[in-house]
């Protein structure tokens, strides 16, 4: 599962340099109330407004950890820009639909998880993910390292994933725009392995995915090697 090479070097490019906060996985102690919760404008403290994905591979992140970068959540004043992004190791898997499926669920994740005073709004077409925070929560004690130690929790249900590193970013000299895009072209390659593994058309020349498949390594290879079955 090399398919995100790229934009895991891009990602790492964007946070390179910058102070980061590193908590190594243990296990969740803010609750789970297993369910959407809403938090009224009126208690809410501020709102994270920006983006939300995963990146995949079968090459080793070692041990599991939530990594901060930029300020936690007692410290911030009012709305701010932000991303969560997921690395996941995944076992190495020879059969790609396989790959491709657990790639899909595990996405589905994010929309999973419920954390107390921590409303997630995602959208299923898009990237964006953005969180009201409520001042109950803030008062009592929430912070990135519980929202990152209650994903990784459920991302380890699955029993394909190996390992994971969660970033949470909230520094203001990130640039948010440029990680909008990397989701953007994230969801792109997905979008491609669903076609690939499901499509068996090759006219490359009428393939709206073409620019995806040209960068991409492996991606040709494997419509044309599924194409043939
Ligand atoms: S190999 Fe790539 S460009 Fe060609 S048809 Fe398949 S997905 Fe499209």
């Amino acid at each position: 599962m090399n398919f995100f090479r790229k934009q895991i070097s891009d990602f790492e490019r964007e946070t390179d340099g910058k102070g980061k906060n590193i908590f190594p996985f243990s296990a969740c102690t803010w609750e789970d109330i297993g369910r959407n919760e809403i938090v009224m404008q009126k208690d809410s403290a501020f709102e994270l407004q920006g983006t939300g994905f995963e990146l995949f591979t079968s090459q080793s992140l070692g041990s599991d950890e939530t990594i901060l970068v930029g300020k936690d959540l007692a410290d911030i004043k009012g709305d701010i820009s932000f991303a969560r992004v997921s690395l996941i190791e995944l076992d190495e898997n020879e059969d790609e639909q396989k790959a491709h499926d657990i790639v899909r669920k595990i996405e589905y994740i994010k929309y999973h998880y419920f954390p107390k005073g921590y409303m997630i709004r995602t959208n299923s077409l898009s990237s964006a993910e953005n969180v009201r925070v409520s001042k109950k929560a803030l008062k009592d004690g929430i912070s990135f390292e519980h929202i990152g130690n209650m994903l990784i929790s459920k991302y380890k249900e699955n029993k394909n994933v190996k390992a994971v590193k969660i970033f949470f970013i909230t520094d203001p000299s990130v640039n948010y725009g440029n990680l909008q895009k990397l989701a953007e072209k994230n969801s792109n390659v997905i979008e491609a392995l669903d076609h690939v593994i499901r499509d068996l058309n090759l006219d490359c020349d009428a393939c709206k995915l073409k620019a995806i498949c040209d960068e991409v390594e492996g991606m040709k290879e494997l419509h044309f090697k599924n194409a043939m079955k």
